[in-house]
């Protein structure tokens, strides 16, 4: 059976009326992305991928955000690359009943996906067209987070924001070194500094890891258009207020009240049961 392709998509403007929404399994997940208000387009790239019914348990429901980088188209075509590949791999071969589990299965996926974008875009200029992609699947009570870059997820936990991912960024690297805070991060000269990512060499070293998921939990996936223009702590109130789709629409709303400088894609996907 092939993969559903469920939604993926790069937004321009009237964000407003192109915020998807589906519910799979025991989760309801919206998104969105904007151009925002300074760039002339969009190089960020979502994906929302669901198997059928019946490898929902084993296989779950993939989550992608890609925030592309490169001259010219480059990194448009490199985010949405990312994400078309990395949904390609992970579904490979479901029907044949592939059991391997989740995180070997993701990471495997990043592998593929690095090796095709870094093929077919990258290695026209190493080391200068490449994406960010952060990825999470929800299956049942859990999700599995794989991540190159400083694309974010978040679980929003009783009251609590918690970061799943590790900024793959120079900034991030100073944070974690003690040398910046992370407000100084997020308006640092040299915030899009990306220490990892994928397309932009022929090997990666690709962080997955899986986390335990409580009814009502949401993830979150974000571009750094958001972060870097809404605090943590906004961030936190507005992500788990009213239904997910509502919260994406906020998030975008606020991050262009703040001077929208960058793209922005929001993914927030609720444990529902
Ligand atoms: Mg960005």
């Amino acid at each position: 059976m092939m993969k559903r392709f469920i939604h993926s998509r790069r937004a321009g403007r009237n964000m407003r009326d192109r915020i998807k929404k589906i519910e799979a399994g025991n989760f309801r997940i919206a998104a969105a992305s904007d151009r925002g208000l300074l760039r002339s387009r969009n190089e960020d790239f979502y994906g929302i991928f669901s198997p059928g019914q019946s490898s929902l348990a084993m296989h779950g429901i993939l989550l992608v955000v890609a925030d592309g980088m490169g001259g010219h188209l480059s990194g448009a075509e490199a985010s949405k690359l990312a994400v078309e590949s990395l949904s390609r791999a992970y579904f490979k071969d479901i029907s044949q009943g592939a059991s391997a589990a989740i995180v070997d299965r993701i990471r495997w996926a990043m592998h593929e996906a690095n090796r095709e974008v870094f093929e077919i875009i990258g290695e026209r200029i190493e080391g200068t067209v490449g994406t960010t992609c952060t990825a999470a699947v929800l299956s049942e009570d859990r999700v599995t987070i794989a991540h190159l870059g400083d694309s974010r997820a978040y679980r929003l936990t009783s009251g609590k924001i918690l970061q799943l991912t590790k900024d793959h960024s120079l900034v991030g690297e100073m944070v974690r070194r003690g040398t910046l805070s992370r407000e100084e991060a997020d308006r640092h000269p040299s915030r899009n500094f990306i220490t990892r990512a994928l397309g932009l060499r022929e090997s990666i070293e690709v962080d997955v890891e899986e986390y335990q998921l409580e009814a009502g939990d949401r993830i979150l996936l974000c571009s750094d258009g958001l972060f870097t223009m809404v605090s943590e702590k906004e961030i936190s109130s507005i992500a788990v207020e009213g239904t997910p789709q509502e919260a994406c629409k906020r998030l975008i709303e606020r991050a262009n009240d703040e001077g929208g400088e960058d793209n922005i894609t929001v993914i927030v996907a609720e444990r529902m049961l």
